[in-house]
């Protein structure tokens, strides 16, 4: 064996596709090639130490925004104590800005862009020589019908416990400012017969959980409806044992042929991500994301009022030319449509993104460490960013957790944004952390904010005991909470499952 690819992935539970790609992509070297993944939080010693056991020539490591920073510690150690061992980086983060990087000083060669057929080709001239005279190779992008597509490399353990990703087409045809996918200016399908063959071999080896990583899912109606009938066949043959879909989708792009598909799904079947970002035009126009709000609200109310699908809806805050009353607006204005989770994201600089052209106009202030989250415009300071970071943090465990259901409406009156800030101020008066607090004790201070606001003591603890968290006390919940965060924090199907409960 003398090529190991490697990555640090966020999660346990979240399977590389991008190393399986170029597993599948190494030709002639696929044998002598082996794939190897960690999680982040792993001491780097024992990175080290499990990547050099098999005494590789050379080690490809995959480099994302959550995983840069140990990995550069990765690549540090392998220098010192093997530096004859090639290091190529591959990944968004090394892509763009790549030369001001300290992790690409200390590796051998960088890939930026798609390293599908890049990253075999420079192993080859590794191995065989002539030695690459360059440092910093650009990716070559071959026809997608050219890659060869890498699901047989899910093992039997990748199919029983991780969220298997999978994509049925490249790139995306926005220009959304703050999104590197915006570079991509088109979208490149896969060949549909073929994608979904490899489905059906994950499906009869087991694999239920499918999350699509395409990044418009509805771009294309007549391949959406191919893979959702794909999906409902399952569902129908295997009512048992359900299938479950995850996709992307833009919201104002919803044909009645596709509602049709949607409607046939049964619930906890289907999910969708849908991203807003920004209900404000002036910010919308700001970042060129092109979007049809009243379509996407009415999409929205539609999927939820008449589908089974699980919505999952994102904004951004911190967005150029947003100020907390118009983010606050926007956000009203989203849960009022009811989706079952608001995803509340503090926007970030992606290395690449074109948003960098506001930074002077704007006053956009980012930290200058990943992700390289935004920590004041020149319309929120630093201290009004700090709240809307705890009010996102408070929101997931509260609101998107599920674990409030019944509460929640009480917690947020007429007016969510504003009652749910001025909870999240006071908890974080009382508590001084948005992490690591027990979920007994977040009910029980919930209950007290809720008194303080004039709810009787009786109501507010009738509420939280019809809720999950008020249960929390008791030593079996206690223990099922404990192992499904640790097990599958943030897994979609747990949370969506206390949705569809409430
Ligand atoms: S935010 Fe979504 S729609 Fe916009 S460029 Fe990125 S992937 Fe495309």
């Amino acid at each position: 064996m003398s090529i190991l690819l490697s990555t640090l992935n966020a999660r346990y539970t979240h399977a590389s596709l991008g190393l399986r790609y170029l597993l599948a992509n190494m030709g002639a070297l696929r044998e002598q090639t082996r794939l190897q993944e960690f999680v982040i939080g792993t001491k780097t010693s024992e990175i080290v130490e499990k990547l050099l056991a098999s005494k590789p020539r050379i080690i490809g490591l995959g480099i994302y925004i959550w995983n840069v920073e140990e990995s550069a510690r990765v690549v540090s150690m392998l220098k010192r104590v093997a530096p004859e061992v090639k290091i190529v980086l591959g990944g968004p983060e090394v892509s763009y800005e790549t030369n001001e990087q300290e992790i690409v000083k200390l590796a051998d060669y960088v890939i930026t862009g798609w390293g599908d057929f890049s990253f075999a080709a420079l192993c080859r001239q590794i191995l065989d020589g002539p030695q690459p005279l360059m440092k910093v190779q650009a990716g070559v992008q071959p026809p997608l019908a050219d890659i060869a597509m890498p699901y047989d490399l899910y093992s039997d353990e990748d199919i029983a416990q991780r969220t298997l990703y999978v994509e049925a087409s490249r790139g995306c045809p926005f220009k959304c400012e703050f999104c590197l996918s915006s570079l991509d200016k088109t979208a490149w399908p896969f060949d549909l017969d073929a994608f979904l063959g490899q489905l059906e071999s994950l499906h009869a080896r087991g694999a239920r959980l499918f999350k699509f990583v395409d990044r418009t899912f509805n771009l294309n109606i007549k391949s959406s409806l191919k893979i959702m009938q794909f999906f409902l066949d399952k569902l129908a043959a295997h009512p048992e044992d359900p299938v479950y879909a995850h996709f992307e989708v833009v919201p104002d792009h919803l044909p009645e042929a596709l509602k049709e598909g949607i409607l046939k799904f049964p619930p906890g079947t289907l999910q969708f991500e849908i991203g807003i970002q920004s209900f404000n035009p002036e910010v919308q126009s700001l970042v060129s994301r092109k979007q049809n709000n009243e379509k996407a609200a009415e999409n929205i109310r539609w999927l939820v009022e008449h589908s089974h699908a699980h919505m999952h809806v994102d904004l951004i805050a911190g967005l150029p030319g947003e100020d907390i009353d118009s983010f606050a607006r926007g956000f009203d204005q989203l849960h009022a449509l009811k989706p079952h989770e608001i995803q509340f994201g503090i926007l970030k600089r992606l290395r690449g993104t074109p948003i960098i052209r506001h930074t002077q106009d704007f006053g956009m202030v980012y930290d200058a460490h990943p992700p390289y989250t935004i920590l004041a415009t020149d319309r929120i300071d630093f201290s009004n960013m700090q709240r809307l970071v705890r009010f996102a943090r408070y929101w997931d465990m509260i609101a998107n957790s599920g674990r409030f259901a019944h509460t929640l409406p009480q917690i947020l009156g007429e007016t969510p944004f504003a009652r749910f800030m001025a909870l999240s101020d006071w908890l974080y008066a009382k508590t001084d952390a948005t992490h690591r607090i027990a979920l007994d004790r977040l009910a029980t201070l919930v209950g007290k904010w809720l008194q303080e606001q004039g709810v009787p003591a009786e109501v507010a603890q009738a509420l939280l005991d019809s809720d999950y968290a008020g249960q929390a006390h008791k030593k079996h919940i206690q223990k099922k909470a404990a192992a499904e965060t640790r097990k599958t924090e943030g897994s979609l199907p747990q949370r969506q499952a206390r949705h569809l409960a409430a």
